[in-house]
């Protein structure tokens, strides 16, 4: 992973000249090029954690587990948001852990644990690095040193139970790996985020991921039947039933919970057939209030596709520009939904969690056909026009692309970030307002675009992608945006977040969510589970 940026630096792609003229006519981008500075330019702070207590560490998990060099503290420091990589690529380094620590076992992160509360050292859990919230930067203050847990040697498939198609999964497995393990025994888990390449297991079930396939496969959450969580006053084992009447499900406590509360050493996914047949195609709607209407009608009534996802105008016409056509294509684009099937051989509600809520039937056991053809009857009588497959497998081969994209825009003096929220569907409209007024409010005239990004029976989320030219202070023009933007998310009553959760940049808002009784219970849950508060202090609940 490029550490100032995303992916495999192989991949880097320069931006094409009509980008770069939409950049400069449409948004002003006057900025010069910006080159990232080279990792040994990285500002670090110095090594706080005492001698001994690095001792203890390395006791515990091995010398060559203890890393202290300063590769491995750049690489660990924040996540991938666009204020992470802007304030990586200037060389700030303010944030890196003074250690990386590599546990191979639940026992040895029970003992780094142990070891860092009894000297009051801060632990962030690591998996893929790629949280866009702040969930990777612990706040300092009080504490003697911070350590980043790279949960990277926790990486195998333990066991498959075919019978109640679960397997067992170690939590920093990246997802592509995951799926190379589960597909020799003929499985996938189908969770497919935009991360996809460098994401885990852990980080999916601890920031409640969800993926482009959630209408088939469901969120991250919904695969969770079972954890094993190692906390600083011992082990969690959760899960021994796929629901349970046995009082509140502490397994929700933990999912989402963003490694506050505990390490997630192990996990008991529910897995599908591996799909023996996939296709995906474009459907053009009038209206992005048209498209939505038959999202919702399929939503709601069924049969759900497996991939549903559908652009707004603008996205549209920005995603469908060649050069030379934009102008063109500005009006008249109507609104693009990609619709995916994928054949996983079962007539349940794959895309519904265990018992079916808010869905209906995905996969049918006969091939995706007869899928497609319901699908299309509702999507017709809907007003949409069938543009055939290519649109859709356009966008099944670019989907893991659009993070390099960003890379290149911001090479090029342009901000891009993207946000997400949720609503009920009658409240969507509203929440699109909102969000876009404010973006406009704050930053001028930027682009937004926006897609309708999961599905459910009740409502939906949005997604956006805003461009915009890049102020003096990028970092701080963001900021003042993305406040304004929480709080118009909150007013307008959506979630702060779908699928990216909280960290430290959504945790006011998530506050204001859940209100002051709501964050009691969080601390409460902390107290008991850390009572030194060092597992990733400052992230999820705001502090007193
Ligand atoms: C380009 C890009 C595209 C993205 N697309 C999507 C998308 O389509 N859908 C989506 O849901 N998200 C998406 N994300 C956000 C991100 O990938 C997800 O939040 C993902 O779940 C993070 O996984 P990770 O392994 O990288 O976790 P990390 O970023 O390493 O960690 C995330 C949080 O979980 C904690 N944590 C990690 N592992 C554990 C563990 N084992 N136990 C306890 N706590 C732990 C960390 O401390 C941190 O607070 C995207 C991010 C980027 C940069």
């Amino acid at each position: 992973m490029l550490w100032s940026g995303w992916g495999d630096p192989a991949k880097a792609s320069e931006l094409p000249e009509p980008i770069r003229a939409l950049l400069r006519d449409l948004l002003g981008v006057r900025a010069p090029e910006t080159r990232a500075v080279g990792i040994e330019e990285v500002r670090l702070p110095a090594v706080t954690l005492p001698p001994p207590v690095l001792g203890e560490l390395r006791a515990a998990v091995g010398a060559d587990h203890v890393r202290c060099d300063d590769d491995a503290r750049v690489r660990h420091t924040r996540g991938k948001s666009t204020p992470d990589l802007m304030r990586m690529r200037a060389g700030d380094g303010s944030e890196a852990p003074d250690a990386v620590v590599l546990p191979g076992s639940h026992a040895d992160v029970l003992e780094v644990l142990r070891i860092c509360a009894a000297h009051r050292v801060a632990v962030v859990p690591f998996g893929g690095g790629t949280s866009v919230v702040g969930g990777l930067t612990a706040d300092r203050r009080g504490f003697a040193g911070v350590v980043a847990l790279d949960l990277g040697r926790l990486d195998r498939l333990v066991s498959v139970d075919a019978e109640s198609m679960t397997a067992e999964m170690e939590p920093g497995l990246r997802a592509p790996r995951a799926e190379r393990l589960l597909a020799r025994h003929g499985f996938t888990l189908g969770h497919f985020p935009q991360s996809f390449e460098y994401a885990t297991l852990g980080g999916f079930a601890a920031a409640r991921s969800s993926g482009q396939a959630s209408a088939g496969y469901g969120r991250f959450d919904d695969m969770v039947v079972g954890m094993t969580v190692a906390t600083p006053r011992g082990t969690l084992d959760l899960g021994r039933a796929p629901k349970s009447a046995a009082g509140p499900d502490l397994r929700q406590v933990i999912l989402g919970s963003e490694g506050a509360f505990g390490v997630i050493t192990s996990l008991r996914l529910r897995v599908r057939r591996a799909p023996a047949e996939r296709a995906y195609e474009g459907w053009r709607f009038e209206s992005f209030q048209a498209g939505s209407a038959a999202l919702r009608r399929l939503a709601q009534e069924g049969p759900l596709p497996t991939v549903l996802r559908l652009s707004d105008e603008t996205e549209t016409m920005v995603g469908l520009a060649r050069p030379g056509e934009i102008g063109a294509l500005a009006s008249g684009a109507g609104c693009l939904a990609i619709v995916g099937y994928e054949d996983t051989g079962e007539s349940g509600p794959a895309g519904a969690g265990e018992d079916g809520a808010g869905g209906t039937t995905t996969g049918t056991g006969g091939g995706i056909a007869s899928l497609r053809e319901r699908v299309a009857a509702v999507l017709s009588g809907a007003g949409g026009v069938c543009l055939g497959p290519e649109p859709g497998e356009s966008w099944a081969r670019g989907r893991y692309s659009a993070p390099y994209l960003r890379d290149s825009l911001l090479a090029a003096g342009a901000t891009v970030e993207t946000l997400e929220t949720a609503g009920f569907w009658s409240g969507l409209p509203r929440l699109y307002d909102a969000v876009r007024l404010s973006l406009h409010a704050s930053l001028g005239s930027p682009l937004v675009m926006c897609h309708v990004s999961h599905v459910y029976g009740t409502g939906a989320s949005l997604y956006f992608t805003v461009v915009t030219a890049r102020s003096g202070d990028p970092v701080a023009q963001w900021e003042t945006a993305k406040r304004a933007v929480s709080d118009a998310i909150v007013a307008a009553g959506g979630t702060i977040s779908h699928h990216h959760g909280v960290g430290r940049d959504h945790r006011e808002a998530y506050a204001a969510e859940i209100g002051e009784l709501g964050v009691e219970i969080l601390r409460g849950i902390k107290g008991r589970l850390d009572p030194e508060g060092i597992l990733n202090p400052g992230v999820l609940i705001p502090p007193l």
